[in-house]
């Protein structure tokens, strides 16, 4: 797959999700981090987004909660290049009833090369980066070329 850049604002459009027995989890994490969050685009599914701005004031875009169709809008907005990062603290000891929302949201992330948190300790390193405070240019599959040649 050929491959073009996209630039990444200083200002992130950083996107937030748990699963409910990983919920405190990140809860903590953001208080741990709302002056670095604060500065940035907050995103969530509906749970999730509304448990976070309620308990710290941030403000946060919450979609529909995810087995209502959150994860699914969230990838929609990644193919649409509208989020930067993905900090997804899924739960691997419990199954869900939108596991292959969970599995779309994972992969488009994959596909789109966005940066992605799955825990406390990944989204501790992601977000101690330089990158954070800085305008970077990231590769993202080239699009135009991948349909121009489907459509040879
Ligand atoms: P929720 O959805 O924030 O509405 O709980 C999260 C998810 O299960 O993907």
């Amino acid at each position: 797959m050929k491959s073009t850049t996209r630039s990444v604002k200083k200002q992130k459009h950083i996107a937030l999700v748990a699963h409910d027995h990983c919920k405190s989890e990140l809860l903590r994490w953001v208080k741990e981090n709302k002056d670095m969050l604060a500065q940035h685009i907050l995103y969530a599914t509906g749970t999730t987004g509304n448990i976070i701005s309620k308990e710290t004031g941030l403000v946060i875009t919450s979609l529909m909660s995810g087995p209502m169709g959150g994860d699914q809008q969230l990838g929609s907005l990644i193919c649409e290049k509208k989020i930067d990062m993905l900090v997804f603290f899924w739960d691997p000891l419990s199954a869900v009833p939108h596991d292959p929302d969970v599995k779309a949201l994972l992969r488009i992330a994959a596909v789109w090369n966005i940066p992605v948190a799955i825990n406390r300790a990944s989204a501790r390193f992601m977000i101690s980066s330089p990158m954070m405070s800085e305008e970077v240019d990231t590769e993202i599959p080239d699009y135009d070329a991948y349909l121009a040649e489907r459509l040879h």
